[in-house]
């Protein structure tokens, strides 16, 4: 009977930073499709998502892509994404998925994921010598050449693994610190958009296990130096940005964010404030702004929306590498949607 390799993978329930768990279900005849995988079950009070008395959680797979390098070795595998659900069936809290709002896939969201491969001996990023620094920042953006770019072989590989699993990957770029690294995924979609950057996460930690190379999520592992930390700039459009056509449209939904800074700050990602201090092409985490190509501000209106008279989509520059996207795209959707246009 031919035989299929199911990677299931969820949300463990750590606060403040969920990470990412996995096991692996094998199928008989399977058809590749989402609707024939079966929901499963995993031991919660190993996650910190359920007491040891009544420890069953729920997997109900919501995404499924093939895991092209796992094929590799023979048998057909996929990777299956997750929500984690209580015994009942209802979200789980950690379910950060199950509270989008955004029923007709009008969101759009593009996610620039930063982060840096670590090196676990020195527990440095790549790059860095054992002592001290290396020179400081100004070459490693975008570099290329042994003196500036490091782990090409790592990203590159893990950049192949997402194409052809087929995320929706724009891009990759080497980011301003040494051993900094980005990748892009866009989607027509919240919950789907917040799939892909959790399977390519997932993607690349893998890819850290291969090579022996850590990945480091958190959003200022250097910390108060002058290296840069790790963001994850969200943005995202829905059909009145994109067809705005008046300054003012874009004006009213930039300031429906000012008073709830709070909120959206409470789901961008643990020890922001480390980042968001006003310098490295941030705004101070206590403090709003917007404004057009200002990579300062908090909310950064890109000049091709400008251009195309304003028509196009906003750049939320807060969130940080470790945010969860899904909690990410559900707080800018509440915050939208609250605009009356
Ligand atoms: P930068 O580094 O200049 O901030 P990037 O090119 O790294 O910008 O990322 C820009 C992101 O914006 C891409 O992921 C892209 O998919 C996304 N994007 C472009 N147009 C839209 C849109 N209409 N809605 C949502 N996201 C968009
Ligand atoms: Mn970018
Ligand atoms: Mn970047
Ligand atoms: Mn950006």
């Amino acid at each position: 009977m031919a035989k299929a390799k199911l990677e299931y993978i969820w949300l463990d329930g750590y606060k403040p930073t969920q990470s990412l768990r996995s096991k692996t279900k094998i199928e008989n005849n399977f058809s590749g499709k989402l609707e024939d995988c079966d929901t499963w079950s995993f031991d919660g009070s190993s996650t910190e998502q359920a007491l040891g008395g009544s420890s069953d959680c729920l997997l109900k797979p919501v995404f499924i892509c093939p895991d092209p390098e796992r094929s590799k070795l023979g048998t057909p595998a996929y990777l299956v994404m997750c929500e984690v659900l209580n015994a009942d069936g209802t979200a789980h809290e950690s379910n950060g998925r199950a509270t989008i709002e955004d029923d007709d896939d009008d969101f759009w969201f593009g996610f620039e994921q930063e982060y840096f491969l670590w090196n676990l001996e020195i527990n440095k990023p790549l790059g860095f010598p054992a002592n001290g620094y290396p020179a400081p920042q100004g070459p490693y953006y975008c570099s290329v050449g042994a003196k500036n770019a490091y782990g090409r072989d790592i990203i590159e590989e893990h950049l192949e693994y997402c194409l052809q699993a087929g995320l929706n990957v724009e891009g990759i770029n080497a980011e301003v610190a040494a051993g900094q690294w980005e990748f892009q995924i866009f989607s027509k979609g919240a919950k789907d958009a917040g799939d892909q950057i959790w399977v390519a996460r997932y993607l690349l930690e893998r890819m850290g296990e291969k090579y022996g190379v850590g990945i480091n999520w958190h959003c200022k592992p250097l910390g108060d130096t002058d290296w840069n930390g790790s963001g994850m700039h969200a943005n995202f459009s829905n059909t009145i940005l994109r067809t705005a056509g008046k300054k003012e449209t874009f004006d009213k939904i930039c300031l429906a964010f000012a008073p709830v800074v709070a909120e959206h700050i409470a789901v961008y990602g643990a020890d922001n404030h480390l980042r968001l201090t006003g310098k490295h092409e941030t705004q101070s985490i206590d403090q709003f702004s917007y404004g057009v190509s200002d990579r300062g501000a908090s909310i950064r209106i890109p000049i091709v929306a400008v251009k195309k008279g304003w028509n196009g989509y906003l750049e939320d520059r807060r969130p940080n590498s470790a945010a969860d996207p899904y909690k990410v795209a559900a707080r800018i959707i509440k915050t939208v949607k609250g605009v009356e246009i």
